[in-house]
């Protein structure tokens, strides 16, 4: 007998509890899958805990403490480092991109679930998507980090006053949890590091919070906001409510009463949107969260589910969960129960959760809480806070680093490295020998191959010969022009020195340049007979998935 097939496609706080309830109820081990085969696909082979980031941005706990390996969360489940690109509900069968050269593959289900979570779409405000942080992933606590103190170290030597009360303010946009937690970090980390900058007065650094909304934190009862507000205004944060920031450039940010701040970095923790994914699947959506029943299953669809930030869970009455990790854990434990019964054909129970409680850390010390309708601030809010995180990390070894690294931090300076990863550029030179097949039908072109030296030959899908590309020619333009896969063969008749123009790069220049993109027209008419073009030209769900990256 066939095993029944459970697909997971997230794996964030919602997939990795489920992927791990589900092997609790059904017993299965690393090794031992029984009549199950339980796999969970996320395009990185990591979970990242969302609410510690703020924290490697302001260096308290190391950025691998705030991140643990899927493969050890989950024994008993099958991880894909993949990401899911299409689902044909009809067929069963999900579509998803792998490996380094991202081929698109088939995979089916007989259950699935969905818990690709959010991302943070500011498309619709000019200059965000150029000249805004977020912070979703550690790439983003990174590379924020980084810039701060690299605002910091110019700010230290620049003779520019102007330039110098660019560098030193620091705007955020949205005072939900994530925005108020990193003004906090934010504040602290420059505080603490000043002492490494002689140029630089404290009264020189501009924090701004900026909120839409007459308060912060609508999470949280009116009393613990305001408590909170009170302490980032006292400790020199300029709260700015009824105001939101419209339009970002290079040099400033504008808000909605025209004022231009200029600064540097504008950090944006509002915006959640539906996830690419998300988009193109045919649900019915709620604000862009997709809609789920009682127990949890996409609406009018028995065998997928859903939960976490992507969901539009009702809750106990019509109202929808809000998108945070407490309601994300909760739903997919009661998922997992659910889906189970459903294969053990038992009854499903509906999902009604209350939450305990909310809390947010302030820096300094310092933070807000609300626990069984008791209200806490200062430090023992702030200790409260740690010790709910440390109890849900994931795994011993996690939370006593991160504990031990909290207690340091008490202690010891704060770290001020500026750690630079080597910059990926643009173009690089790869070397191929004879015989290297550089494409075959149904990849993806990472780039423009530009021959340096040597020889290459194309050949179309059933072998026929096309072209040889001699050094100064050029290929992979065309399936990144018509955003298709590979309908060919491209390999080396001798070794062969080949530089690559990264795709996204080329694309770029392809849309701002009206010249080059007749060059290449004009190229493509004249070398690829007609029924090759319109090949490329057919709409696939790939095809689709291209083009909405391009347009947002
Ligand atoms: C800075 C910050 C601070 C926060 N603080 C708090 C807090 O204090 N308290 C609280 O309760 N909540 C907090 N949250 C919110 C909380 O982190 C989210 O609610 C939670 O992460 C949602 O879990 P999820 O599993 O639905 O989504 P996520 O954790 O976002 O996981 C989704 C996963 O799906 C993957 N994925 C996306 N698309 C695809 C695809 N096409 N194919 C395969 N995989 C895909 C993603 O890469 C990701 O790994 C905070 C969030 C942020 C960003």
């Amino acid at each position: 007998m066939s095993k029944q097939r459970i697909i997971i496609i997230g794996g964030g706080f919602a997939g990795v509890f489920a992927g791990q309830a589900i092997t609790r109820l059904l017993k299965l081990r690393r090794g031992n899958t029984d009549g199950y085969h339980v796999e969970l696909i996320n395009p990185t082979n990591y979970f990242v805990f969302q609410p510690l980031l703020p924290e490697v941005v302001s260096g308290t706990i190391n950025a691998p403490d705030a991140v643990s390996p899927l493969r050890a969360l989950l024994p008993g489940v099958h991880f894909r480092m993949a990401e899911v690109i299409d689902l044909d509900v009809a067929k069963q069968q999900i579509t998803l991109l792998q490996g380094s050269r991202r081929i698109p593959q088939s995979l089916s289900y007989d259950q699935l679930i969905l818990t690709p979570g959010q991302r943070t779409d500011t498309s619709h405000l000019p200059g965000f998507a150029e000249h805004s942080f977020t912070l979703r992933d550690l790439d983003d606590a990174h590379a924020l980090r980084n810039h701060v103190l690299q605002c910091l170290e110019h700010a230290d030597i620049t003779q520019n006053p102007e330039l110098k009360q660019r560098l030193l303010t620091f705007v955020v946009v949205g005072a939900g949890f994530s925005g108020v937690e990193t003004i906090g970090e934010l504040k602290e980390m420059v505080h603490r590091t000043l002492r490494y900058y002689p140029n630089i007065q404290s009264e020189e650094i501009n924090m701004i919070l900026v909120q839409r909304g007459d308060r912060i934190l609508p999470e949280l009862s009116p009393q613990l906001a305001a408590y909170a507000q009170t302490d980032l205004v006292q400790r020199g944060v300029d709260v700015r409510l009824n105001s939101s920031i419209t339009k970002a450039t290079a040099y400033a940010v504008f808000e909605d009463d025209g004022n231009r701040i200029s600064t540097s970095t504008l950090v944006t923790t509002v915006g959640n949107g539906p996830v690419q994914l998300a988009t193109s699947l045919p649900f019915e959506t709620h604000r862009g969260r997709i809609v789920a029943d009682i127990h949890l299953r996409v609406k009018g669809h028995k065998n997928i589910w859903t939960a976490g930030d992507v969901a539009a869970v009702p809750n106990a009455t019509t109202e929808i969960t809000p998108a945070t990790a407490q309601f994300a854990v909760r739903q997919a434990q009661q998922l997992a129960h659910n889906l189970i019964a459903e294969l053990q054909g038992k009854p499903l129970q509906h999902f009604d959760y209350t939450p305990k409680g909310s809390m947010a850390s302030l820096g300094n010390y310092r933070g807000v809480a609300e626990v069984f309708g008791v209200r806490i601030s200062g430090l023992a809010a702030w200790f409260l806070w740690r010790g709910f995180y440390i109890a849900m990390l994931p795994g011993f070894a996690t939370r006593l680093r991160v504990a031990l690294n909290w207690l340091l931090d008490y202690f010891v300076p704060r770290n001020s490295v500026q750690i630079r990863n080597k910059p990926a550029g643009s173009a690089a030179k790869r070397l191929y020998a004879a015989g290297d097949v550089l494409f075959r039908p149904g990849q993806i072109v990472d780039g423009l191959y530009i021959l340096i030296s040597g020889k290459l030959e194309s050949r179309s899908s059933d072998g026929t010969f096309l072209r040889v590309i001699k050094p100064g020619d050029h290929c992979g333009e065309r399936s990144i022009e018509t955003h298709h896969v590979t309908v060919g063969t491209l390999s080396a008749l001798e070794d062969s020195e080949v530089l690559v123009l990264k795709r996204e790069d080329f694309e770029l220049l392809y849309q701002s340049l009206p010249v080059l993109r007749q060059y290449f027209h004009s190229i493509s008419d004249n070398t690829y007979p007609d029924e090759l073009r319109s090949a490329s030209r057919n709409e696939s769900p790939l095809t689709e998935y291209l083009l909405e990256g391009q347009e947002k």
